[in-house]
């Protein structure tokens, strides 16, 4: 039986943490607060804001809310982001993701100051977190190495594979699995012999979105297995890229969909709030 990874218990403790923290910040007249920027009303992403609202409700933060309309102007959004980079208040800009089709979602990403950028989206971070240096990392990466290390998994020297690259999931896994001294291999839809490739793995992560797409075939016995996917099956029942069923009775640990890598995407945002303070907060 597989040690199943509990990213339930997990992130609530990490948000305890994070609320204990800020309770002390308060105590010294330090506040915090997160801006959440939602363009449209597209319900994926209301769920999602409404989620992060929650948890600042519940370490402590503020979350300063702006809902505009679907028709804002790429000219009006980036004033509004200007608006929080000035406001001191404000230490982390959040925008939700994806933005209507007019809207140039790089342009807006580039626009957050770097000293604000909690999703670690930005180039600048991206390039400290490539490089080593102090700054914001991307929150699900940031939460799978998380998960490993209060599981008791060690990285280093392990055989690692991550399957997808894109720049919010794969490429920056791969990066801390490295900075984790793990041996890292990314895997993607021009891979040849995925299957044999995967077999390798001692820690396999898969990010690619397809529901159920890694089944007991890809994966060598006593390996540690992160699924990053979620989806809905025909049931409406939730699931991820990997077929836990067939996977679970050959993987030495496994995260669950729900339950697994999900909730850790927002504790990692609380704990990327906090540590604005800590990397560029004065006191307010
Ligand atoms: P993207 O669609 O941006 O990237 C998918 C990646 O998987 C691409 O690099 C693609 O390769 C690769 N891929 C697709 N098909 C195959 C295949 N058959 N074999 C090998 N590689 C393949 O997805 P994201 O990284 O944004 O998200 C991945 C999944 O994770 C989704 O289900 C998403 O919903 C979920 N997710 C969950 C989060 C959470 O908090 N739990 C957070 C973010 C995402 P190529 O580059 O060659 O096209």
């Amino acid at each position: 039986m597989a040690q199943i990874i509990d990213g339930k218990a997990i992130s609530a403790q990490i948000k305890d943490e994070v609320k204990e923290e800020v309770a002390k910040l308060k105590e010294q007249g330090c506040e915090i607060a997160l801006a959440v920027i939602q363009v449209g009303s597209d319900p994926a992403s209301s769920v999602y804001v409404r989620n992060k609202k929650r948890a600042c409700e519940y370490v402590g933060i503020e979350s300063v809310s702006y809902e505009v309309s679907e028709d804002t102007t790429q000219e009006e959004l980036l004033e509004l982001v200007e608006k929080c980079n000035k406001d001191p208040k404000i230490r982390g800009i959040l925008v939700q993701l994806p933005l209507p089709k007019h809207m140039d979602e790089d342009e807006i990403l580039l626009a957050i100051d770097p000293k604000k950028d909690v999703d670690g989206f930005h180039p600048v971070s991206v390039g400290n977190m490539v490089i080593g240096e102090d700054g914001f990392l991307s929150c699900t990466p940031a939460g799978i190495i998380q998960l490993l290390k209060r599981s008791n998994i060690s990285i280093e020297g392990k055989e690692c594979v991550v399957v997808g690259r894109s720049n919010i999931v794969g490429k920056p896994m791969a990066m801390l699995l490295l900075r984790e001294n793990g041996t890292v291999t990314i895997c993607h839809s021009r891979t040849k012999d995925l299957k044999e490739v995967c077999k390798r793995a001692d820690i396999l992560v898969v990010a690619i979105g397809k529901p159920k797409f890694i089944d007991d075939s890809y994966v060598k016995d006593g390996a540690v297995i992160i699924d990053v996917g979620i989806h809905r099956n025909e049931n409406n029942k939730l699931c991820g890229d990997v077929d836990f069923e067939k996977v679970e009775p050959k993987a030495s640990a496994i995260t669950p969909v729900p339950g697994g890598v999900g909730p850790m995407t927002i504790a990692m945002l609380m704990q990327n709030c906090l540590e604005s303070n800590k990397l560029f907060g004065e006191k307010n």
